[in-house]
Order: structure tokens, then sequence, then C-alpha cells
């Protein structure tokens, strides 16, 4: 099948976009390695915090522009959002459940899971819960995503599940 999402490339440029934003074509490899050599260089809950807050970031400015652009609503873009990632190749994720302040969402065919081992207990996919934090603060407005709590309960890698699972909620 061909790709779900739109692309255009500007003939004189060469930039890609999709719904006017510019994106970057990559190899998965190169996407991995370049966060597998970060976690290396800052451990694992330093990188992880920092991950968080850039891509909540990134999050809720995509969120924001979707609703300019495509006059969607907070919740429709919440789903377009998790929709847009699985067609983009992030991996296959599935709002499984979604109340006013908490829900889950699963992930299957991870770019981290697929490219890392399986071990008992492995969680490697920590990247998307500020991908989650971002989305969750946008749809409710809150002011920073701080204000939401997000965990990857347990991963396809861990020897004991065929996909990843994130819970969330916004803290009381
Ligand atoms: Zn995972």
């Amino acid at each position: 099948m061909q790709p779900a999402v739109p692309i255009d490339v500007d003939e004189m440029s060469g930039i890609w976009r999709t719904d006017g934003l510019p994106m970057v074509y990559l190899p998965r490899h190169f996407l991995v390695n370049n966060h597998l050599a970060v976690e290396a260089a800052l451990g694992r809950d330093v990188y992880r915090a920092i991950l968080r807050t850039a891509t909540a970031k990134s999050a809720i400015e995509w969120c924001e522009a979707q609703v300019q652009g495509k006059g969607l609503d907070p919740e429709a873009t919440f789903h377009h959002y998790f929709q847009r990632l699985s067609q983009r190749g992030w991996g296959q994720f599935s709002i499984d459940a979604l109340a006013s302040r908490r829900g889950s969402i699963s992930l299957r065919n991870s770019i981290f899971a697929l490219e890392a081992g399986q071990g008992p207990g492995r969680r490697v996919c920590y990247m998307f819960e500020g991908f989650v934090t971002g989305a969750f603060s946008f749809l409710l407005g809150l002011a920073a995503p701080t204000q939401v709590e997000c965990e990857e309960t347990y991963c396809a890698c861990d020897g004991r599940h065929d996909h990843c699972r994130f819970d969330f909620a916004a803290k009381p």
C-alpha cells in the first residue's frame, strides 16, 4: 500500500511537507541509533526527563496547528495525532480508553521495540510518554504537560506481551 499521509515535495527546495509542516524521512535505525547513543551518554533517567519535555512541547504545537489548519475540535485532534503517528511509521497506536482525567493507549510495532531485543521486564519506548502527556494536556486544556503523568506500563520487549501499553492521567 502507499502511505496514508499526504506528502508534498517542493520542486525547488526539495523540502517534504505533510499538511504544510516540513517533514524528514529517515531510516529507522538512524533514529534509534541516535536515540540509544544519547541515552548511553546522559543516562536513561536524565534523557527520559529531557525527552518528555521536548516531545510534549512538539505534540502540543502539532495539535494546535491542526486546530487552526483543519478546524478540528480538541478530541478529534487527539485522535488524529495518534492516527498520524501510526500513518508515519512510529508504530500502530490505538486509544483503548479515554475518560475525563485518564486513559490508556496500546502500541503495536513500536520502532523502539522492533529495533531492541527481548529481555525480562524490558521497556524501551519511553520516548512516547512525552507524546502522550503533550497530547492529553492539549485535550484537557491544561497549562502545562507536567500536569499529566504517563508511563509505558509494559512493552513488547519484556518477553510477556505482544504490544506496548501506556497509561496516563491528569494529576489531581
Ligand atoms: Zn514498548
